[in-house]
């Protein structure tokens, strides 16, 4: 048996035959061409097919795997069409270069500068610009699309998965995914999330020809992969994949029921998303509304601000799929861990007490007004309510009102139809938890989130490995700060939710239902587990 270890995108265990998937490798050669004109003239003609194919594809995929997923298609064209890559394209071939090592500069180029990134989500686009650079290379050589084939079901293993492979994927062939390379936020990890698969990147396997057809068993609960185990060895892995498929089938159960103890307390269960397709998520899961949409993913990934346009179109699309169900969009939080180059920020000695989030939307108004904008016009197509991050004080909430004001006053002269969303805010510093009850008057909500609320109160950085060992996450003070936070806010008259990941943590079910917490956001593939532990209390 060989075990190899890697990152575990999506909890689960799978076990069958291995399928290598090899890419045909293309030779690439740096000629130099007679005529650069002409050589531009067939590379502008291959990006023009590439983005002919992208269409198709988009057309297929919405058939095949819906609207979500065939999204990326678009996003590639988009990407075919950005100048910085066609021209660094294009410079190439007019030093002389022959088309196709200039598009594959010009792809590595690209996507070695995404897949330096610090941001996990920007990392994860480094496989689209190696996606759409292989299609233009391929049309230049005039060699076929590539696909991958199986009979049976199989476990993928491969280098990585680009989006054009991983939407044209027959759904009910596949056990699980491994790949090399990879990232949580990867199209491989995305779609074995959407498809409830075990998934595994980062695994640091040698793809030789010998793997295709062993046995192996994926488990992403243990982030290990085993090729050709022992008997022993495989007989517990499938009693632990029949207790986790049983455990699923249990969950499924649960769908359409409510979330009410044996004596009859209910509260909501929310999921948390970042962006437009985790929502498809939610509602598969049978969340009963948003509580935490992490706009800020909305400003990631890309060079120049979200318009107005864009945004709208994104929290739109949000509000209709949940179906009037509430969606609580909080806006971008940028800053911290999450940079983004043009913001323009400035390095910091202390990021996660700097300048993020509302403290940058409160000084830099613009682009907190372009938000609410958006926020507003879509608040006429669904159930949503606002919430503003990192809030610290009494003078902050109320400077927010008045900008609120301001710009619902100029979308009506504009004529635009609002709803009249709930604003709430965050509860993710100890400074905000202590002054609760004044906070309380200001607002329709509070949403605690226990990620900063954690760090913050215990002095520990919620990104330093090293720190976990004492970072104790049902510390006192932190249960008395959450405590204190729900007494405020009832005894206010408004409601009180926990959007950060303690919320899932079931061995305070009991006791947040104790305290009297309204809403629960956890993520999508939390939810049900989270029903279950209600149900299950006296
Ligand atoms: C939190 O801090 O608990 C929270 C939900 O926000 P984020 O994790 O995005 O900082
Ligand atoms: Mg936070």
């Amino acid at each position: 048996m060989e075990r190899y270890t890697g990152k575990s995108v999506m909890k689960g265990i799978a076990i069958g035959r291995v399928y290598l998937y090899q890419k045909v490798d293309i030779q690439v050669t740096d000629q130099k061409v007679p005529d650069p004109a002409a050589e531009k003239e067939r590379f502008l003609a291959a990006v023009e097919q590439a983005k002919e194919q992208l269409t198709r594809l988009y057309d297929e995929a919405m058939v095949n795997v819906g609207e979500d997923h065939a999204a990326i298609f678009d996003v590639h064209k988009m990407l075919l069409e950005d100048e910085d890559y066609l021209d660094t394209a294009a410079g190439e071939i007019e030093e002389g270069y022959n088309a196709v090592y200039a598009v594959d500069c010009a792809g590595t180029q690209f996507a070695e500068l995404f897949a330096a990134m610090d941001d996990e989500y920007m990392r994860g686009r480094a496989a689209d610009i190696r996606d759409i650079s292989r299609r233009v290379i391929r049309i230049l050589l005039d060699l076929p699309e590539e696909e991958i084939r199986s009979e049976e079901p199989v476990i993928l293993v491969a280098d990585d998965l680009t989006p054009s492979e991983t939407v044209k994927l027959d759904k009910t062939k596949i056990l699980g995914f491994v790949t090399v390379k990879g990232s949580a936020n990867s199209h491989t990890a995305i779609l074995a999330r959407s498809m409830n698969l075990p998934a595994l990147v980062t695994v640091n396997i040698d793809l030789s020809d010998e793997l295709h057809g062993k046995t192996c068993v994926v488990d992403g609960f243990e982030g290990e992969f085993l090729v050709e185990p022992e008997e022993e060895i495989l007989s517990e892995k499938v009693v632990r994949k029949n207790q986790w498929v049983a455990d699923l089938e249990a969950l499924e159960k649960l769908k359409g029921q409510d979330n009410v103890t044996k004596s009859g307390k209910r509260i909501d269960i929310f999921a948390n998303i970042g962006n437009v397709e985790d929502a498809e998520a939610a509602c598969a899961a049978d969340a009963g509304g948003i509580g935490l949409f992490r706009s800020e993913f909305l400003y990631l990934g890309r060079e120049t601000f979200p318009s107005e346009e864009e945004q709208y179109k994104s929290y739109r699309a949000v509000l209709e799929k949940m179906e009037g169900k509430k969606v609580v969009i909080r806006t971008m939080d940028i800053g911290a861990d999450k940079k983004v180059d043009y913001f323009g920020l400035e390095p910091e000695e202390n990021p996660a007490l700097g300048y993020r989030a509302i403290r940058i939307c409160l000084d830099r108004e613009e682009i907190f007004i372009t938000q609410l904008r958006a926020l507003y016009r879509a608040s006429a197509h669904g159930k949503l309510a606002i919430m503003f991050p990192m809030i610290i004080s009494v003078d902050e909430v109320q400077r927010i009102r008045q900008i609120v004001e301001m710009v619902k006053e100029e979308l009506i002269k504009e004529g635009y139809p609002l709803g009249d969303p709930e604003i709430g805010i965050m509860i993710e510093t100890p400074a905000a938890a202590l002054i609760s009850d004044r906070l309380a008057k200001e607002v329709d909500f509070f949403s605690i989130g226990t990620n900063d609320l954690t760090q913050y109160t215990l002095a520990v950085d919620r990104q330093n490995q090293k720190l976990e060992g004492i970072c104790d996450i049902h510390h006192e003070a932190l249960l008395r700060l959450i405590e204190m936070t729900v007494k405020n806010a009832h005894e206010a008259g408004i409601w009180a939710g926990i959007c950060g990941e303690l919320g899932a943590d079931t061995e305070l079910t009991e006791w947040f239902l104790k305290i009297g917490v309204d809403e629960l956001s956890v993520a999508a593939s939390a939810v049900l587990r989270v029903r279950g532990a209600v149900r299950a209390l006296p």
